[in-house]
Formats: structure tokens, sequence, C-alpha cells
């Protein structure tokens, strides 16, 4: 009997598929999207997603409560009211069968839980708690867990949530209270979604000895007048006072039979561009205006912001890298943290002169970096020298 309704259960995991395909959760989001197998038309192996996330890379079952929901937000394919959509719901202790059964047979280590919204956020989201406490305490699952957080739930609902995960997903969709708006009207900007990310980095400060979820967030990119520039100042903002561990940008898809089904995709090379935009914020602490950012507020989209920089200001001033600075020898092209801790470390040991010194510490393409840079006072010779 307990059979047959785990095999019903996983029947209904494979029927959903790859339904969280538009909600990164790893640490590469633009190559965990995949399509779903053509030869079979329901596979279990779409739920499955191979992330690399802070425990390492893992194979994580990605899936949701349900796939219903009351909510209207215009790009969503789970919108309320949108016939295509097949709705399939879980109970907390058929979600985590269906983990445990896929775990146990190592399938998966991992897990990312998110939900439409059904009677309401808070007794959403305590279904996709139960499923966790049911994971963590009768299960003794002990690795990777990933949970959406409702809008608008309340704060112990969120100090549990981040309790039993490792990391936690507040959306915020869109960077301003009027985009928000247009993309999910009803979803409040403030009290439902800005207040949960102050809130979880509140319930860090107050646990401080406790292990508890690190936070991201997510940007619907593109389908209602958003520009970079407002994107990258409310991620700047939410790194320094929400500290995000990410934030991830989803380029704006329209779904046929929703109010966006006829606006344009947004191009794939913006969301690049802000997601190399948003490691300089996070990683090499820049200033949002030192980005390349256009009059009308987005990014040019020809050239890695870095390099735009480097090539306004470097081009004529090169850096010594003799002497630099860590700080300033990340502002070089080509250069990242290890670059930079490598060059500092060598030149405790001896002289950089060449480029081919540089490449023997292990940066990558010395030929990028040369015009950028001095070595030991000198511009480097732009071909390498191989004896
Ligand atoms: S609340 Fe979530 S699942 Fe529901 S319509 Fe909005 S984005 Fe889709």
């Amino acid at each position: 009997m307990a059979g047959r309704l785990v095999s019903e259960t996983l029947t209904k995991l494979s029927q959903m598929g790859d339904v969280t395909l538009h909600e990164p959760a790893g640490d590469s989001p633009q190559t965990e999207r995949k399509r779903r197998s053509r030869k079979q038309e329901f596979n279990l192996n779409d739920c499955v997603a191979h992330l690399s996330t802070p425990r390492g890379p893992k194979p994580v079952m990605k899936s949701m409560m349900t796939t219903a929901c009351e909510r209207n937000c215009n790009y969503c394919v789970f919108r309320a009211g949108r016939a295509k959509t097949k709705r399939v719901t879980f109970a907390p202790d058929e979600m985590a069968s269906a983990f445990e059964t896929l775990e146990r047979s190592r399938k998966v280590d991992g897990l990312f839980l998110s939900s439409g919204i059904i009677k309401g956020s808070v007794t959403t989201q305590d279904k996709i708690i139960d499923t966790a406490d049911i994971i963590r305490n009768k299960q003794r699952y002990r690795g990777y867990i990933h949970l959406k957080i409702m809008p608008g739930i309340e704060y112990d609902q969120l100090y549990r949530s981040m309790q039993l995960a490792d990391r936690v997903s507040i959306n915020l969709e869109a960077p301003t209270s009027e985009r928000l708006a247009a993309l999910a009207p009803k979803k409040i900007f403030i009290e439902e979604l800005v207040q949960m990310l102050q809130w979880a980095q509140q319930i860090r400060q107050d646990h401080r000895h406790e292990k508890l979820a690190s936070s991201v967030t997510q940007f619907v990119v593109g389908a209602v007048g958003d520009t970079d520039l407002e994107l990258l100042s409310m991620s700047d903002k939410l790194y320094s006072q929400a500290k995000l561990a990410r934030v991830y940008y989803s380029a704006f898809g329209p779904v046929p039979g929703t109010p966006f089904e006829d606006l344009p995709a947004t191009e794939a090379i913006r969301e690049f561009r802000l997601y190399q935009s948003s490691f300089l914020l996070r990683d090499y602490q820049w200033d949002v205006e030192e980005l390349p950012f256009l009059p009308h507020g987005n990014l040019r989209a020809d050239v890695d912001p870095k390099q735009a920089w480097a090539d306004e200001h470097l081009l004529r001033q090169p850096i010594e890298v003799m002497s630099a600075e860590r700080e300033l020898l990340l502002r070089i092209p080509g250069v990242g943290p290890i670059g930079a801790n490598a060059i500092i470390s060598a030149r405790r040991r001896g002289t950089l002169s060449e480029l081919l010194h540089l490449k023997q510490i292990g940066i990558r393409n010395p030929q990028k970096v040369a015009k950028y840079i001095l070595l030991n006072g000198r511009q480097p010779a732009r071909q390498l020298r191989l004896f």
C-alpha cells in the first residue's frame, strides 16, 4: 500500500516536470535551464537539476507544493485563471516521501521547493515548512535544502524556514513598487517583499550562533520598462543592507495565455551583462555609478562592463602590477580575486616583468591584460615569449 502511494506520488512529480524552470537556484543560473525531453512526455529527470550549491555541485530535486495559484502575476505560467496550466498539488508528507525515495536511490542530493499560493501565503508557507520539517527531523536528511518564501508571511515562519534551510528565496520580481504593480498587481512591494528581506537579515543578526539560511532574490527583467540602472541600484542596496548571498536576473519570456503574451522577450545578453555587473558590485566593491550605463539607463550590451571601465580609465593610466593594491589589481580585466592574490604573493618573492610571469602564476589570458598594466615600470610586449 505504502509502495503504491509512493509510486503515485512519483508519477505526479514527473507530471509536474521542470515547473521551476524559471526559478534559478544554483550558482550558475544561466546553465540551469533545460528543456523537457521530447522522447517521453513525462520524465522524472525533468525535476532534477544539476546545481552548483554552497555545498558543492549536486543533483537537486526542484519542485512545487502546488502549481495552482490564487494570484495573477502578469508574466507567470501558474497565474490564476490560465486555462492551459495543469494544476498538481502535494501534501507535505507526499512531497517529503517523493524526495526521500529519490534521495535514497541517489538520484538527488538536495531540494529546491517552491509553490503557487493557495489559501494565502501563510497557509502555503506552512506546507513548505511542514515538508522541510519532515525531511530534516523524521527522515534525518542533513543535505542541501533551498526554500521559497511566500510574499507577506509571518516573522516566525520566516525564522523557522531559515532554521530548516540552507538558503531561502525571497523574490522581489521588480526593482520598484511601480514596476511591481505592473508585473504582479497583487504583490505589495514593501510590506510583502522588501520587509521579508530585511527580516531575514535581522533574524541572522539576532541569532548569530544559530546555523541559518542565507537569502537570495530574483528579478524578472525587461517586461515592464525596468532599467538596468534600477535593477542594479536595488541589487547594490540589497547586497549591502540585507546581506544577500546573490541576486538572480531572469530575462522575461512571454507565456501564451497571460496578459504579457504579446510582449517581446528580453535578450539573453541583457541578463548576462546584469550578472557580470552584479558580481562587480558584490565581489569587487564597485559603485553602481561606475558601470557603463547608456543615457536611457541600460548597460552597454556590446562590451563586458569591467572592460568598458578599463578602456576608459586604464589605457592612458595603466596599473603598475608590482605595487598596486589588491583593490586596484581587481580593476584589470582578466584579473579576478584568485589572480590578484597570486600577483600579490608572487611579487613578494620576485619581480614580475613579463607577460610570461603572469601566465606562470595562473593569469589565464595575459594578452588581454597587457594593455592595461605596467610590469616593473614598463608596458609589456604583447607577444608572449616562448623561451
Ligand atoms: S504568486 Fe508566484 S506562482 Fe502565483 S502567479 Fe505570482 S509568480 Fe506565479
